[in-house]
């Protein structure tokens, strides 16, 4: 039997809308939601990013600043310019858009955007209040699979309980999700480049989740017979065609529920952040 497909494109689509009729509710208390997206240099696929971040931003309602600067921005200037958002009342939340140029400390841009503006969740204190289980904005992408998990299949996923795979460990995806997880109270494992016997770790997953970035290398040989697959990856084919870290074609028949690339995790990303953004003006307005 082919597996239900989880459509991130419909449920993305639900939270925004929820967001919409929320921030019509902010507005009318005189409250506007408002974010500041940082674009430095020309990356095709970061503009790309940058515009469809700012397109959510005016379907759901919110302001949108934008700071396109030139690859050659100094570090400094960057700095300068997160500090003053930093100390706008009416800024709500700071996206710096990631890769930067080689010669900008992506680490220092981080740690100066102030946690209660850091929308994307990388700020060291969001971080760390997630793994001691405080509130703070969390990386969304794997925000963005837990919303798939609760509201995919009818909300019938089990979470609590099961075994969860998670396979990568990196810090925007792989180790907050697994952070994520285990608030969820599911009995995770994490596995990466050095995790030995890989096919029989994931198959012990009742819920398996991909975030390693290697064309369709999570194959039938991984999967458990109707579990959950989560395909975080973006990748393309030998053909140039966007795939995900699973043989969506081969594990759809015999997974439980699986989720489609494009279509599935992608769009979640953008959805929790404007989410987060949201979360933001009712802090920054004490109305939390
Ligand atoms: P990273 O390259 O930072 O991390 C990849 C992880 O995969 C590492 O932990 C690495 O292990 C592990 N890994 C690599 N090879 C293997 C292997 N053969 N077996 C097991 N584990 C392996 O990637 P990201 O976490 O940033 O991204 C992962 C994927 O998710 C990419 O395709 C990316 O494009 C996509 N992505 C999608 C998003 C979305 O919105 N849908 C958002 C963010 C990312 P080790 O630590 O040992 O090196």
């Amino acid at each position: 039997m082919s597996a239900t497909i989880i459509d991130g494109k419909l449920i993305s689509q639900q939270i925004k809308d929820e967001l919409k009729e929320k921030t019509a509710h902010l507005k009318e208390k005189g409250v506007e939601v408002t974010l500041a997206v940082i674009l430095v240099g020309e990356d095709p696929a970061s503009m790309v990013y940058v515009r469809n971040k700012k397109r959510a931003c005016e379907y759901i309602g919110y302001k949108s600043l934008s700071y396109e600067l030139p690859a050659s921005t100094t570090q400094e200037e960057l700095l300068k310019l997160i500090d003053e958002l930093n100390n706008k009342d009416d800024v709500d939340g700071i996206l710096v858009q990631m890769p930067l140029p080689g010669h900008i400390n992506e680490k220092a841009v981080i740690d100066a955007i102030s946690p209660s503006k850091d929308v994307d969740g990388f700020h060291p204190m969001n971080v760390g209040a997630l793994c001691i289980g405080e509130s703070g904005f969390v990386s969304c992408t794997p925000a963005g699979v837990i919303q798939l998990l609760k509201r995919g299949c009818e909300g019938k996923i089990q979470i609590a309980g099961k075994e969860c795979v998670i396979v990568g460990r990196s810090n925007i995806v792989g180790k907050p999700m697994s952070l994520l997880m285990l608030r969820e109270n599911a009995t995770v494992t994490v596995a990466h480049s050095k995790t030995e016997n890989l096919e029989e770790v994931c198959k012990r997953a009742d819920i398996l989740i991909a975030a390693v970035g290697k064309a369709g290398m999570i194959t039938k040989n991984h999967v458990k017979e109707g579990a959950v697959v989560i395909d975080v990856g973006i990748n393309r084919n030998s053909e140039g065609k966007l795939c995900g870290d699973v043989d969506f074609a081969e594990v759809k028949e015999i997974a439980g529920a699986i989720t489609p690339v494009p279509g599935g995790v992608g769009p979640m990303t953008i959805a929790m952040l404007m989410n987060n953004c949201y979360e933001a003006a009712l802090m920054h307005h004490d109305m939390k």
